[in-house]
């Protein structure tokens, strides 16, 4: 099996692919300062098995929202809650690249996206995503986020291996404001969306992964590689998490 494949094998289960939780994604809903109960279109870019589209598509009763991911395993487990919560009015999902997106231009009110922007770069994912938004409308993204001005050497290498637009919050708001985009609101997702609601879960599903692959080579790659985001997580919290940017189209 291959690497990509195995990797949505052991995330496809979980309610959340990344670092979130229902309550961060309905305080940021509620720092766009839009109504609940307007008639908005909104995108979730990224949406992995749905957390964010189903928590907004249940919170916002007159939204229409598009979720998109590359993963179309994700987007199968999506379409079935979306048939179980019967949302399928409202919400639809599609596979697809975010960074090629079939949407016209000013399509949208507020886009969405958790975890995810990483994947096209944060620069050039909000220089894209502006044209699909209209006029005024909102952007609620979370990205991974220096939360110092300096860290221990070892921590700053691997994110700067793993993503090397990794920023502090400063740089974040400063490329929000170079693309076009007034800022509104930011915090930091707290531990509990690491551990309780993304690592947790995930730390539960090792011993089963690796005993139905066979303990492969590649499976017991994939955990250690896992265990050691985990760790790092574990020791180095202090100096980043996600920021949740929220901003406006200007
Ligand atoms: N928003 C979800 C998923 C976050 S994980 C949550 O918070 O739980 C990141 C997601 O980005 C994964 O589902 C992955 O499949 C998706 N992804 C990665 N590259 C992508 C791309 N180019 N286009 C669309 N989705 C992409």
């Amino acid at each position: 099996m291959e690497d990509l494949q195995l990797l949505i094998d052991l995330h496809q289960g979980t309610l959340h692919q990344g670092p979130g939780s229902e309550g961060t994604t309905l305080k940021a809903f509620g720092l766009t300062g839009l109504d609940p109960e307007a008639t908005l279109a909104v995108g979730d870019f990224g949406c992995g098995t749905g957390s964010a589209a189903i928590a907004l598509a249940h919170h916002l009763p007159h939204a229409t929202i598009q979720a998109v991911d590359l993963c179309a395993e994700f987007i199968d487990i999506l379409q079935q809650r979306i048939q179980s919560d019967h949302l399928t009015d409202r919400l639809s999902a599609l596979t697809g690249s975010i960074d090629d997106l079939p949407f016209a231009d000013e399509s949208f009110d507020l886009i969405w996206s958790e975890g995810a922007i990483y994947n096209i770069g944060f620069e050039a994912g909000l220089t894209y995503w502006r044209q699909l938004l209209r006029d005024r409308g909102l952007i609620a993204v979370s990205e991974i986020t220096w939360l110092t001005a300096s860290r221990p050497a070892e921590i700053d290498e691997y994110w700067q291996n793993e993503y090397p637009e990794i920023g502090t919050v400063a740089n974040k708001l400063s490329v929000i404001e170079r693309q076009g985009f007034s800022p509104l609101a930011f915090f930091v997702l707290p531990p509990a969306c690491w551990l309780d609601h993304y690592y947790g879960p995930l730390e539960q599903k090792f011993a089963a992964f690796l005993e139905h692959h066979g303990h492969s080579d590649q499976a017991q790659a994939l955990i250690a590689s896992q265990q050691q985001e985990i760790a790092l997580y574990r020791t180095y919290q202090a100096y980043f998490s996600y920021g949740f940017y929220i901003a406006q189209k200007v």
